[in-house]
């Protein structure tokens, strides 16, 4: 059984570029720390590592996230994903290692999640343009059409000769739900095994990754924000080498005649996922999972979504209801959630 707590929110409609928040590190490393913001992946982006190698791993580590931009963004017309959009259902389209490995782990967890994830919903996300200033709503004549024949059923993949294949026109891939826990993982790959870094923390705009625990050996602290009111914190989790991320209707979203579109798609609908949650934040130690699981539960609804954290090892999650209810998966107890890695 999850556990429930009351819950009453300030209401104000803040959007915020972050829904996490974390205490850093000790003192006394603080001499050999490193820390920067930037904008990368469509977000803003802070890492922040301490030790001998901290400044080289944050300069890395930001080069890992624009080479991997330049890979699997579904917007920039230089991406290779990009290019891939155009021709993969004229013609089974080769694609580099990464690529195959994000369309492949991202299809698998549409699979899993029964369809609630869908990374080929590429046509009705660039219809919505969320988070560009052309973001409108789009008419249901514009949508329909949209939803036949879409899925991971509708992606064909070779993995001997690395191409892709879209079995019909509507297709297109979109790994918004996925690329910044990919990128994460691969942040903190890079950082552990070439750089040797053992305590830092990244924030790729709600994705958060920790390598190690803080200096101290304590757990890093992360804050579940207030949807509400994005100063207020209305959860801590203590994590060690893992990852929380969060997905929410007010990162990306627009008002119209007193509705709240938002960027996260219910796949049945092609409209803003609106099953009773207006918050979700998945507790793992792979990001990818878990930027998957915020958004495929997210669109699930509170229910479904805890029987499915519940039914996964060292998966944990926390979900705030539209009426203002937080809720945790059963195994949030007081403890640390912590890595193995
Ligand atoms: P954020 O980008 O704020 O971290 P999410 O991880 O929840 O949020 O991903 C939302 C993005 O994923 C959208 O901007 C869109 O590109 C894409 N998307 C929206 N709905 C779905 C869905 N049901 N399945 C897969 N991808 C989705
Ligand atoms: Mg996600």
């Amino acid at each position: 059984m999850a556990k429930r707590m009351g819950y009453i929110g300030a209401f104000l409609a803040l959007a915020a570029v972050c829904s996490l928040w974390f205490t850093g590190c000790g003192r006394s490393l603080q001499s050999q720390s490193a820390s920067r913001t930037e904008l990368v992946m469509s977000t803003v982006a802070t890492v922040t590592l301490y030790g001998e190698r901290a400044q080289e791993g944050v300069d890395a580590a930001f080069e890992k996230a624009k080479e991997l931009e330049m890979i699997l963004s579904a917007q920039n017309e230089e991406s290779e994903l990009y290019q891939v959009n155009q021709t993969a259902y004229e013609r089974e389209t080769e694609v580099s290692e990464t690529l195959f490995t994000v369309t492949r782990r991202s299809l698998q967890y549409c699979r899993e999640t029964d369809g609630a994830l869908d990374c080929t919903l590429g046509k009705i996300n660039a219809l919505w343009a969320f988070g560009t200033e052309n973001a409108r709503l789009p008419a249901q004549e514009e949508i329909t059409p949209l939803l036949v024949d879409r899925g991971y059923e509708q992606v064909q993949l070779n993995e001997e000769t690395r191409t892709i294949r879209f079995l019909n026109p509507n297709i297109q891939l979109d790994f918004g739900a996925t690329a910044k826990g990919f990128a994460a993982d691969e942040m903190k790959r890079v950082l552990t095994e070439e750089y040797g870094i053992t305590c830092g923390i990244i924030n790729l705009g709600g994705n958060i990754i920790t390598i190690g625990a803080k200096y101290d050996g304590q757990p890093w602290g992360i804050g579940v924000t207030d949807p509400d009111d994005h100063t207020r914190v209305v959860s801590t989790e203590y994590i060690t080498n893992a990852t929380a991320v969060t997905s929410g209707n007010y990162e990306r979203y627009f008002i119209q005649d007193g509705v709240r579109y938002h960027h996260i798609l219910d796949p049945k609908t092609g409209y803003s996922a609106n099953n009773g949650l207006i918050s979700t934040t998945v507790l793992a130690e792979n990001s990818m999972l878990a930027d998957a699981l915020s958004t495929a539960t997210y669109v699930m609804g509170l229910d479904k979504a805890v029987a499915y954290i519940e039914a996964m090892e060292n998966v944990e999650a926390i979900f705030i209801t539209e009426d203002r209810t937080v809720v945790k998966t059963a195994g949030l107890a007081d403890d640390t959630f912590e890595g193995t890695a």
